[in-house]
């Protein structure tokens, strides 16, 4: 595979790195092993902080889990789709206008990256249920989103997560595409191999 550059999407992982409200923070704390002499750190995490993966599972009573995905589905071509426009939600008619193809890897940028990280954001914008309705009935491979969500906060409508895990597509939650422009990539996106779960952190890298 040929590729001139390496961009880093992840969001960089600490004990100051925001969570959804909730969700058990990140917690680091360092240990000298007197036995070795080496250092080790025990570390304590929410399975949805930071840049990661939902599985199935994640809303789907006994969906699949993070280690009974295939991999082939988180390395291949991917597509990002500019969604800053969208102002609350990105709208079925913004997806409409890109002719989305069964089985594309899609990504959805929106003004999320434009504020970033650093503070949590109550009214980031998520997938509208209609546009996921719609990714779900094309049966894109899988789809990612510039937030710690892919449902709106404080909504109970769940369709933005159920309509894609019941179809089996992961979602990527917590990527950061502010360096990133509309276009095709490669995704590189792979879940640590933690066994039976609902979600796991990825180091997620597009090349091109
Ligand atoms: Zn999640």
């Amino acid at each position: 595979m040929k590729y001139n550059q390496i961009i880093d999407i992840s969001i960089p992982l600490s004990e100051s790195t925001i969570v959804y409200p909730g969700n058990p923070k990140i917690e680091i704390e360092e240990i000298k092993s007197e036995a070795s002499k080496s250092i080790i750190s025990k570390i304590t995490s929410g399975s949805h902080n930071g840049t990661h993966i939902d599985a199935p599972r994640h809303g789907i009573k006994n969906g699949k889990s993070i280690t009974d995905l295939p991999l082939g589905t988180f390395i291949g071509p991917c597509r990002v789709i500019d969604c800053t426009t969208d102002s609350e939600s990105v709208l079925r008619q913004t997806l409409e206008l890109q002719t989305i193809q069964q089985g594309e890897r899609i990504l959805l940028k929106t003004a999320n990256s434009l504020r970033g990280y650093k503070e949590f954001y109550p009214d980031f914008v998520y997938l509208s249920p209609k546009g996921a309705q719609y990714l779900a009935k094309l049966e894109v491979a899988l789809v990612g989103i510039d937030y710690l969500s892919i449902k709106q906060k404080g909504s109970q409508d769940n369709r933005p997560h159920t309509l894609l895990l019941k179809k089996n597509i992961p979602i990527i939650e917590g990527i950061d595409l502010s360096q990133v422009a509309e276009g095709n990539y490669i995704l590189v996106a792979l879940p640590l191999k933690y066994v039976g779960m609902d979600g796991a952190p990825a180091r997620v890298v597009l090349l091109n």
